[in-house]
């Protein structure tokens, strides 16, 4: 599932690729990714609209548009957004197409159809996504200052790993990057803030800022599955530099020990048992 240097990939390339652009036609295809809405109201809202700004609310797309409403894109488990050209041959599981007036498309392929779009007024958003309106520290978007990410921290009792995936405290991490910075900061996954030293928290805070930022800086990770692209098709490099995320049975890089992967719920965590403590 496309987590926070994912989306932020993919917003960057709307930035620079969608904004300015007009939409002409919409078309939809399916019953499940246009499902707030009815298909009608959802083109109706679309075509002839601009483009003016493209923002992300953890992993939420937010694109705003020059008629007051915001276009709201969620990639589910296995959505691409692709840029594509009217005559290029549209690939299975393309649910919505966005053509613009100045040629060219956006296209929606989503094989789990898990991903959604809709057009809702700003004021509706929250109402839409309730996790909106609690969503935690964004470290990509603004930088978190330290004290307040200590008095953060130290307000919960979560463990970690369910702490850094818990949307109302860092937005847009899932899974992999959990691990990862879990694995950097050199802290057990099951370890509780309140168990935590001043150092420790440091390492912590420093972990977060520095992994989302070279997961971004590499456009993101793209797994086995190859689901996550970019808007070009293009995959992530920052799988290439997983530490922790997917090792299990291969030698950590720090210390030389076995990965291992244990079950925690329904979710895999990769950790090293020697360097993460
Ligand atoms: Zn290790």
């Amino acid at each position: 599932m496309p987590e926070l240097p994912e989306v932020e990939t993919i917003r960057r390339g709307l930035d620079r690729e969608v904004v300015g652009k007009r939409v002409k036609t919409v078309q939809v295809s399916g019953t499940r990714t246009v499902r707030r809405q009815t298909k009608k109201q959802f083109i109706s809202q679309l075509e002839g609209a601009k483009i003016t700004s493209v923002d992300r609310r953890g992993k939420y797309l937010v694109v705003k548009l020059d008629t007051g409403e915001l276009l709201v894109i969620h990639l589910g488990m296995s959505g691409q957004l692709l840029r594509a050209q009217a005559r290029e041959q549209a690939q299975k599981h393309t649910h919505v197409v966005l053509t613009f007036t100045q040629g060219g498309q956006l296209r929606f392929v989503d094989p789990r159809t898990f991903g959604e779009l809709f057009v809702t007024a700003p004021d509706e958003l929250t109402k839409e996504i309730p996790e909106l309106a609690s969503l935690g520290m964004d470290p990509v978007d603004e930088p978190i200052p330290w004290v307040k990410f200590r008095e953060l921290l130290l307000s919960r009792t979560t463990k970690l790993k369910p702490l850094l995936m818990d949307q109302s405290f860092v937005a847009g991490l899932g899974n992999i990057y959990s691990d990862e910075i879990l694995w950097e900061a050199g802290l057990r996954h099951d370890r509780t803030p309140q168990s935590l030293s001043t150092m420790e928290i440091r390492r912590l805070y420093r972990a977060i800022v520095e992994v989302l930022h070279e997961a971004v800086k590499h456009r993101g990770s793209t797994l086995g599955d190859q689901q996550y692209v970019d808007l070009h098709g293009r995959p992530g490099e920052f799988q290439d530099l997983h530490q922790a995320y997917d090792r299990e049975g291969q030698a950590c890089r720090r210390c030389r020990t076995t990965i291992v992967r244990e079950k925690v719920g329904s979710r895999s965590t990769f950790y090293c048992p020697n360097c993460q403590i």
